[in-house]
């Protein structure tokens, strides 16, 4: 069978190598430049591929194709024609599943997917068990299925993976939240996007477990008009249940069917602010229900430090804390940011504005924000909402700029965070080089 694969980037390469490994006829074809090492194990491993295009005969003659999650499937041509032939276009996820008996927990949500991911491999693998980390998260699922070495693999599964399924399904699956984004992919339907995510449950059985934020209002909603045979788990920060997560009396409480009780105080966490404690509920469900001890979790919680660009403490300098936040880059993550700040705030925010609405983060920036500097191209609403609520507003160009005036204008005991609520790609390469360049400035304070 022929396997054409669209992008050759980490998820094409890993889909290809299984691919050949399984005895298909395999192509991949990316319309940009492959990575040379990418290009180098294609080679090594006899596989053809092409580059900076999409050559027809050789695409449109395939059996079964595998898009990279990055490709939009409604604007890209090849993808059209393809769908218009009738050829199956599949996720990596759904290609690789079947070549696994290894139990899957796979994580969605607008925010915290890949913090609540690496919580769980942190507390499956602190347990012992040998379990792997895929999805949008360091090497591709379909590579470490190749070599099929391991019981366990938590997966970040974006939406982008998600709509790319038929069959597949986790055993646990995590719905961190859902607040709009990425809407330009979804006919800029709010209720598509929201779908697209519930697609992590739609193969699920009475065997599998549907773990999710019962604050949320999208999800609740969609709960109460659709059907999952999931056995539901729900987590909240102002809520109580027999069989779930919460937080009662600062005290964290996981129940799970047959279950020990789980309770531990959140002070004790290494993990801060109300979002992480969500986070923190959904994956220490999955450890309950992996059956590992409650003791073994209490250690993990409390030495797992946080994933480096989502509220990453950087340094103190002068008794000033800065905080890179830069993987922040829609407002409801910023609102989290904002809410977990204990001191007074200098706030540098920014970038490519996604249609955000900033009214969300008015009572937040009115109690804890001193100063906001803003850097990005998209300044003119963050001036016109908070021009007249915070002292100081200023206009810089570059993250040195930032990071200075940030210093400037902050005394000892506040904080400076870097959570731009914005994309990056007007100044910078991607989120994790404008977090790099806000440690580098800082470190040359
Ligand atoms: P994702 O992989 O879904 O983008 P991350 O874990 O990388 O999520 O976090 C992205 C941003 O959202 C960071 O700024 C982080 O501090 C914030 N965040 C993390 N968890 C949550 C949550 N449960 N709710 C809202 N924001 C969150």
């Amino acid at each position: 069978k022929r396997l054409v694969i669209l992008g050759g980037g980490e998820s094409g390469v890993g889909t290809a190598i299984l691919g050949k490994k399984k005895g298909y006829d395999v192509f991949v074809s990316d319309y940009g430049k492959i990575k040379e090492n990418y290009k180098e194990v294609l080679i090594n491993n006899g596989i053809a591929w092409e580059e900076e295009k999409h050559t027809e005969e050789l695409i449109l003659n395939a059996d079964l194709v595998m898009k990279s999650p990055g490709i939009p499937e409604k604007k890209s041509t090849i993808v059209i024609k393809l769908v218009e032939k009738g050829i199956p276009v599949i996720s990596e996820i759904e290609f690789a599943a079947p070549f696994t008996k290894a139990l899957t927990i796979g994580i969605t949500g607008s925010n915290g997917k890949t913090t609540t991911t690496m919580l769980t491999y942190h507390l499956l693998k602190s347990a012992g068990l040998n379990v792997a980390l895929g999805g949008n998260i360091g090497k591709s699922f379909a590579w470490q299925v190749a070599d099929d070495k391991y019981d366990n693999y938590v997966l970040e599964l974006s939406s982008f993976q998600l709509d790319g399924i038929l069959d597949f399904k986790p055993h646990i699956a995590i719905i961190t939240n859902i607040s709009p984004d990425h809407l330009d992919r979804y006919d800029y339907k709010y209720e598509n996007y929201i779908a697209s995510k519930f697609r992590i449950t739609m193969n699920q059985t009475e065997d599998d477990y549907l773990i999710y934020d019962a604050d949320d209002e999208a999800i609740s909603e969609w709960l109460k008009n659709n059907k999952t045979k999931a056995q539901l788990i729900p987590f909240s920060l102002t809520k109580t249940f027999e069989l779930g997560a919460f937080i009662k009396e600062k005290t964290m409480e996981v129940n799970i069917i047959n279950e020990e009780e789980f309770t531990m105080e959140t002070e004790t966490m290494a993990l801060e602010g109300k979002h992480n404690m969500k986070n923190a509920m959904a994956a220490t469900s999955v450890a309950k229900l992996m059956k590992i001890r409650n003791a073994t979790i209490r250690e993990s919680l409390s030495n797992f430090q946080g994933v480096e660009h989502r509220l990453e403490k950087v340094l103190k300098i002068q008794n000033v804390q800065y905080i890179n936040d830069s993987k922040a880059t829609n407002v409801n993550a910023t609102f989290f940011a904002l809410d977990s700040m204990n001191t007074p705030t200098v706030w540098i925010v920014g970038g490519v504005d996604k249609g955000n609405d900033y009214n969300e983060l008015m009572s937040l920036v009115r109690e804890k924000v001193k100063a906001i500097i803003c850097l990005g191209v998209d300044n003119k609403k963050i001036i016109d909402m908070f021009g007249n609520v915070v002292d100081i507003m200023i206009e810089v160009n570059t993250m040195e700029d930032a990071v200075k005036m940030a210093q400037r204008l902050s005394e000892k005991g506040d904080t400076v965070l870097l959570s731009p609520a914005c994309a990056s790609f007007d100044l910078f390469e991607n989120y994790e080089d404008r977090g790099n360049q806000f440690k580098q400035a800082v470190k040359h304070l």
